[in-house]
């Protein structure tokens, strides 16, 4: 997969008119991958059902009210590239456009509908001034521009940096996340409902740790989206 993404990369360079998903050629007017790759884009439609296995996710570690991955994600899919595109190329379009599509479904969800405020995971400054933007946050815009939400990027703020690397273990992990972030303005978020915005569902933990760092504010409910369930 490696040897592919680097291919991908390196023809997106010369050829920028190709889908970042299969490397076909994208006709003008078709977005940012082909249409063929988003009629097969592997949904989930998780937010047309209850107790899902995204929520399920949550279920005993934080209230979550609803969660939801726009698509599935396997290693070595033609998605995968569309994250690390997204991740580690700078395609903040890409995100917005697959932030776009994926809340034209979100709109058939009344209880998606009726949140207040979207909220990407946030990113540590140094980590954002080194990379030049939150993956998270293109997610963010493209869901605003069709659910007209606003976007809050300031209340809640990533304070420690790495805390993985030093521990191992889930537990440890989930232990150790615990105070990664801090809700700086409470009253931003006191009484409103949340979308919580992320790029892949992994382990969870970092947005568990969001989640805890939000219920600071009196009368919060949390949800969550993610564009790819690992
Ligand atoms: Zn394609």
């Amino acid at each position: 997969m490696k040897v592919a993404s680097w291919i991908s990369d390196f023809f997106s360079l010369l050829y920028p008119d190709l889908c970042p998903a299969c490397g076909n050629n994208r006709q003008r007017g078709e977005g940012e991958i082909c249409l063929y790759c988003q009629d097969n884009l592997p949904r989930t439609n998780y937010h047309l059902q209850a107790d899902n296995p995204v929520e399920q996710r949550f279920w005993g570690k934080v209230p979550v009210f609803r969660a939801t991955a726009f698509f599935f994600f396997r290693k070595g899919s033609p998605y995968q590239s569309l994250l690390h595109q997204l991740k580690y190329k700078g395609n903040c379009e890409l995100g917005r456009f697959l932030g776009r599509c994926a809340a034209q479904d979100l709109f058939a969800s009344p209880d998606f509908r009726s949140v207040d405020l979207l909220m990407p995971v946030p990113l540590h400054v140094n980590k954002l001034r080194k990379r030049g933007y939150n993956q998270s946050a293109c997610i963010a815009e493209g869901l605003a521009a069709v659910l007209q939400k606003p976007i809050d990027t300031k209340s809640l703020v990533r304070s420690v940096e790495n805390p993985t690397q030093t521990r191992k273990g889930v537990y440890e992990r989930f232990r150790n996340t615990e105070g990664v972030f801090s809700l700086i303005d409470k009253q931003a978020v006191a009484s409103k409902h949340i979308l919580l915005i992320d790029d892949v569902l992994t382990t969870g933990s970092t947005l568990e740790a969001c989640v805890h760092a939000l219920r600071e504010a009196d009368d919060v409910t949390v949800s969550v989206f993610v564009l790819a369930l690992a």
